[in-house]
């Protein structure tokens, strides 16, 4: 029997729950394996060569000397796979479809090295591998949404150690975007405002959360921070789309995720573990939500501080046990 690799749609509240058994496959993809890690630094790295390895090369991306920096791979244990558009199904009462997509794997080329440590030319080339292939992968017709994202250190949910960063594409629209894009859909029709544009100018004008800001972005605490030391990353100038930056303001991006990550590497001192993603709109501007009227993309970045429990999970509340006040303050001190 194949591997269960589908999407599924709960009944009550529309969420989509992806089911990728074959992941169970990769090393230290569970709990249990957790203790197995603390010894995985030991080579051979699959990700130190990916060529000699025997990964499926996408792309490679050079610095200005010629050095190999970024190596885009094909997942080797996907938790969707490239096939034919699929319709959404149904199974008894829900709805289902397989997981089409694909998943891609963006390597840099340094086993110890990690975002805060890059320079400057380096994390931006990082951020082009990942507009280049979002454009490449956009071409496909059955793809809803492109996430982007990174997870470093075992409790942000890294099965290997060599720092990386995944792209997975989706045929529906993930929950947590949806929701996001609904919020922000419904603010602008009540306020005829986007939503970001008046979150940006109250942060801006309490200054008291901004952590970092250049001439095209601005990095801060929000006010409503679920997790501690959370930081968004916003593109000053409203753009619905990561995909359509220039390369400056790209330039602009890097220098704030260097910064925030950096000083939260010290903060975290020795025990950073972090994810960070891109949210931006669903591949396709559909009439019925018209994105670039009322979307702002960012970057989320979520550092591993405490873990969710019963009333975070029972309520959907989730408690934050530091004022994001204080956090900014502490980032920007340090
Ligand atoms: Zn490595």
């Amino acid at each position: 029997m194949s591997d269960l690799n589908e999407f599924r749609q709960d009944l009550v509240s529309g969420d989509w729950v992806l089911f990728a058994a074959g992941r169970s496959k990769r090393t230290n993809a569970t709990e249990k394996a957790v203790v197995a890690e603390e010894h995985q630094d030991a080579r051979p790295c699959p990700f130190d060569d990916p060529r000699a390895t025997g990964q499926e090369i996408i792309s490679e991306y050079k610095k200005e000397n010629g050095e190999l920096w970024v190596t885009v791979i094909k997942n080797k244990y996907p938790a969707v796979a490239s096939q034919v558009c699929m319709p959404i199904e149904t199974n008894g009462p829900f709805s289902w479809t397989a997981a089409n997509g694909f998943h891609e794997v963006v390597v840099t080329n340094d086993h110890q090295r990690i975002f805060p440590d890059f320079t400057l030319e380096e994390t931006t080339i990082v951020l082009k591998s990942y507009r280049e292939r979002y454009l490449d992968i956009a071409k496909n017709e059955c793809g809803e949404y492109i996430q982007i994202f990174n997870n470093f250190g075992k409790n942000a949910g890294a099965s290997i150690v060599h720092p990386h960063s995944q792209i997975l594409s989706t045929p529906i629209l993930p929950p947590v975007v949806a929701r996001s894009i609904n919020g922000s859909a419904e603010f602008y029709r009540k306020n005829k405002k986007k939503v970001h544009d008046t979150i940006l100018e109250w942060e801006m004008k309490q200054e008291k959360r901004i952590i970092f800001e250049n001439e095209f972005f601005i990095a801060f605490c929000p006010f409503t921070s679920k997790r501690p030391y959370e930081v968004r990353i916003f593109p000053k100038l409203s753009n619905a789309r990561f995909e359509t930056i220039d390369n400056q303001s790209m330039e602009g991006c890097a220098e704030a995720l260097n910064f925030v990550l950096g000083k939260l590497k010290k903060v975290f001192d020795g025990r950073f573990n972090f994810n960070f993603f891109i949210h931006t709109s669903p591949v396709r501007e559909s009439p019925d939500l018209p994105c670039s009227e009322f979307y702002h993309w960012h970057i989320e970045i979520i550092p591993h501080y405490s873990i969710l429990a019963g009333f975070d999970f029972s309520t959907g509340i989730v408690v934050n046990v530091i004022d994001p006040d204080q956090a900014a303050e502490e980032l920007r001190k340090i």
